[in-house]
C-alpha cells in the first residue's frame, strides 16, 4: 500500500495511451489539434505493462485508461485484455469520446469491465459539431445504448462551459429519468491547450441551483469513498446526477489518483507538472527496485492540494496545457 507525504493512500492509476484524438473539443484543444508526440516518445504497451503491473505491487487495485482517445491508439483492446488478468487489479475501466468504442463493448464485457465514462456535452446535434468540432453525436449514443444494453454502467461526463452548452444542462439531467446512467456535470478547467480563458462563471454552486430550480425534490446521496462527484438524485429517476468541482479544487484532500501521461510522466496531481518520467527510467534501465523507489520518493514530494500544485505549472509556463496531453 502506497501512501503520500499528506498520508493520503494511493489506489487509482489514470494512465494515458495517446495525446491524439478523432474529436477537437473546444475546451482541450485548439482546432488544429496538438503538435501530436512522435511515436518513440510514447510508452510502449510493453512498458505499460510493465509499470501498471509495478503499481499494483504497490496497492493501486484501479485503472483508468484515458488519452487523448484511447481507443484512436491501435491494438488497444488487447492491451487492456492484459491488464485485466493482473492479478490484484480490481477495476478496469476507461475514459472514451465514444465515437469507435461501440465496436469494442463485447470485448468489454467479456474482460470485465463494468463501467465505463462517456464524455458527452450535449444532446443537440449542431451543439456538438460546435463543441467537438466534428460529427459523431449519433455513434456516441449508440454507444452508451449499447454498453446499458451489456450490463456496463455509464457515467457520462460533461464539461459546462458559459454560453456553449448550458442549455443542455437539464436535458441530459433528464436523460436520467429512463436510463440508469450517472450525468456528470464538470467545471470546465482551463487545459485547453490555450485557445481560451476560462472563467468559472458555471462553478458547481451555480450547477446545482440551475438543477434545483428544474428538479426542487433531487436529494443528496452518499458519495462513494474518493468520489470527486457530489451526488444526487431525482426520485423516479432511474440514474443520479452529478457534480465534479474540478477547477474549485474541493477533493483534493482525500485525493487517491495518480495520473501517467502517455510520455510515461507520473503526475501526482492534475495541476502538476510532474518530475518522474517513468518510460526514461525504464529505457535507462532500471530495475523494477528502482524504479518502485523513484516513485516513492516522487509521492513523498505529492502538492498538499491543487492550488500547491498550480504553482509548479505556473513556474514552467505550463498553465496552457491541453487535456489530452495531460491524460484527462
Ligand atoms: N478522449 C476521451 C474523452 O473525451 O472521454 C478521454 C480523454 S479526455 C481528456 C478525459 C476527460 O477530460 C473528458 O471527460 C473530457 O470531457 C475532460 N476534459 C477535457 N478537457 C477538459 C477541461 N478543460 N475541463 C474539464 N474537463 C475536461
Ligand atoms: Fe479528444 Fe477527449 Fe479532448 Fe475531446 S476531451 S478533444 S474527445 S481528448
Amino acid at each position: 500500500m502506497i501512501t503520500d507525504n499528506h498520508g493520503r493512500r494511493i489506489n487509482y492509476l489514470r494512465l494515458a495511451v495517446t495525446d491524439r484524438c478523432n474529436l477537437r473539443c473546444t475546451y482541450c484543444m485548439p482546432a488544429e489539434g496538438l503538435n501530436w508526440l512522435p511515436r518513440k516518445e510514447l510508452m510502449t504497451y510493453e512498458e505499460m505493462y510493465r509499470i501498471c503491473s509495478l503499481f499494483i505491487t504497490m496497492g493501486v487495485e484501479k485503472i483508468r485508461i484515458t488519452g487523448g482517445e484511447p481507443l484512436v491508439r491501435r491494438d488497444l483492446v488487447p492491451f487492456l485484455h492484459n491488464l485485466s488478468e493482473i492479478d490484484g487489479l480490481e477495476e478496469l475501466t476507461l475514459t472514451t469520446n465514444g465515437l469507435l468504442a461501440g465496436s469494442f463493448v463485447s470485448d468489454f464485457k467479456k474482460m470485465g469491465i463494468k463501467s465505463v465514462n462517456l464524455s458527452l456535452d450535449t444532446l443537440d446535434r449542431d451543439r456538438f459539431f460546435r463543441i467537438t468540432r466534428r460529427e459523431g453525436l449519433d455513434e456516441v449514443l449508440a454507444t452508451m445504448h449499447k454498453l446499458l444494453e451489456n450490463g456496463i454502467h455509464v457515467k457520462i461526463n460533461t464539461v459546462v462551459m458559459a454560453n456553449q452548452n448550458t442549455a443542455d444542462i437539464i436535458p441530459l439531467v433528464r436523460l436520467t429519468e429512463r436510463l440508469p446512467v450517472s450525468v456528470r456535470f464538470i467545471e470546465e478547467m482551463p487545459f485547453n491547450g490555450g485557445t481560451h480563458q476560462v472563467t468559472l462563471d458555471w462553478d458547481h454552486q451555480h450547477i446545482l441551483e440551475h438543477i434545483r430550480a428544474h428538479f426542487p425534490a433531487m436529494e443528496k446521496i452518499p458519495d462513494a469513498a474518493y468520489s470527486t462527484s457530489y451526488n444526487y438524485h431525482i426520485p423516479g429517476h432511474q440514474g443520479n446526477v452529478g457534480i465534479i468541482a474540478a477547477y474549485s479544487r474541493l477533493f483534493c484532500g482525500s485525493c487517491n489518483r495518480i495520473r501517467i501521461t502517455s510520455t510515461g510522466v507520473l503526475r501526482t496531481c492534475l495541476y502538476e507538472t510532474g518530475s518522474l518520467n517513468l518510460k526514461d527510467a525504464i529505457r535507462e534501465g532500471c530495475t523494477d527496485t528502482e524504479l518502485r523507489n523513484r516513485i516513492t520518493d516522487t509521492l513523498f514530494k505529492r502538492p498538499k492540494d491543487g492550488w500547491e500544485a498550480q504553482d509548479t505549472l505556473v513556474a514552467q509556463h505550463r498553465e496552457q496545457e491541453s487535456m489530452a496531453a495531460i491524460g484527462g
